[in-house]
């Protein structure tokens, strides 16, 4: 089990009764406003996440903490509108964050591309709204990767009558699709249905199928805002949930989070592009990994290493039980490991040939 994950299993949770219609087990912060901690070992670095500034960032600037990155989910302005953008961008650069990810809200008016077809009341126009935005790195259906750490930003939500407005149901599901599955922390600008959600009366905002989308991928971490009534950290044991919605009738504190980066990715990310014959001693997941049906052993991560390359061949052995090759039509996948469970030997060498590229 990865270390956060330890980490925020720790944690206690406490119950919100003052929140009316929530039963929701809200994560407490520490000292540090975090939801969890640095870990002893390795590097980590440290997120802070705000989001629902609505013009009013500038209030809370001076309490912002210090940290490796800055997220904000949406909605740092009321109607978008290029000087609003603007002023958003001048106190983002006053800010010490190295990294500072921002994706639009749905008051971002003037970020939808599709605005003019969707027939929005565009009150004010916000003109070429990536070049306003010098002080961060916008993501609109994009990644970032951070010493490893790969973020996605999305701005869709199903609130109708917005910029980023899609139906609920097939529309929104076809951009969660998006998503990529390897995502560490996912950005949206509303909440997935269940988690952080609720209006004052209790009615649900979230989606449906955002929330699929995010089972179906187990990112560490999971930011939002949109619904400014419930600000707050949860867990469902695998992600963590940030509702970091500022605006209330009074701000509030800024939430933070520790991420290490992931041991295992950057090393696969080190095999060359243009490999034709990979050697590992572990196999990659589904290819001569299992010691009986149903129980694998391979290696999830580097399975998609080797995808995205395609070599010849990947060679490798470890799993003595599964001795032969096999193919997903583009690598051949041998494993040629010699000795059989009980460390007889009697297997024979598996041979190929590859032709040497003609210079
Ligand atoms: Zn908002
Ligand atoms: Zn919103």
């Amino acid at each position: 089990m990865n270390q956060i994950t330890e980490d925020f299993r720790k944690l206690r949770l406490k119950p919100t009764k003052e929140r009316k219609g929530q039963q929701e087990e809200l994560i407490e912060l520490n000292s540090q406003n975090a939801v969890n901690s640095r870990g002893t070992e390795g590097k980590w670095l440290k997120f802070v996440v705000i989001s629902d500034t609505h013009e009013k960032l500038v209030k809370i600037l001076d309490k912002i903490p210090r940290g490796d990155v800055l997220i904000h989910c949406g909605d740092f302005t009321n109607y978008g509108g290029s000087a609003a953008v603007s002023k958003f961008n001048e106190l983002l650069g006053k800010l010490p964050h190295q990294h500072k990810i921002v994706i639009p809200g749905n008051h971002e008016y003037g970020f939808d591309t599709r605005e003019s077809a969707r027939e929005y009341v565009t009150r004010v126009t916000t003109k070429n709204p990536r070049e306003l935005l010098t002080n961060c790195t916008l993501l609109m259906d994009e990644s970032i990767e951070i010493s490893g750490i790969k973020l996605y930003g999305s701005s869709w939500h199903i609130l109708h009558g917005f910029p980023f407005y899609c139906e609920p149901g097939a529309e929104i599901r076809e951009k969660w699709a998006k998503i990529p599955n390897d995502v560490d922390v996912l950005i949206t600008h509303e909440p997935p249905r269940g988690f952080l959600d609720k209006g004052l009366r209790g009615q649900t905002y979230g989606d449906v199928e955002l929330l699929h989308a995010v089972e179906a991928r187990n990112p560490k971490f999971h930011v939002f805002g949109h619904i400014h009534e419930c600000y707050g950290a949860m867990t469902n044991g695998k992600t963590t949930f940030i509702n970091a919605a500022q605006l209330d009738r009074s701000m509030q504190t800024e939430y933070a989070f520790y991420l290490s980066p992931d041991e295992r990715k950057p090393k696969w990310a080190q095999i060359p592009a243009d490999v034709d014959i990979l050697i590992t001693h572990g196999p990659p997941l589904g290819y001569l990994d299992a010691r009986a049906k149903d129980q694998h052993y391979g290696d999830e991560q580097l399975l998609e290493a080797v995808e995205q390359r395609d070599p010849k061949f990947h060679v490798f052995g470890h799993i003595h039980e599964c001795y032969g090759a096999m193919t997903n039509g583009r690598t051949i996948f041998v494993n040629a490991a010699q000795c059989d469970r009980s460390m007889q030997t009697g297997r024979l060498p598996i041979v190929f040939y590859i032709r040497i590229p003609e210079s």
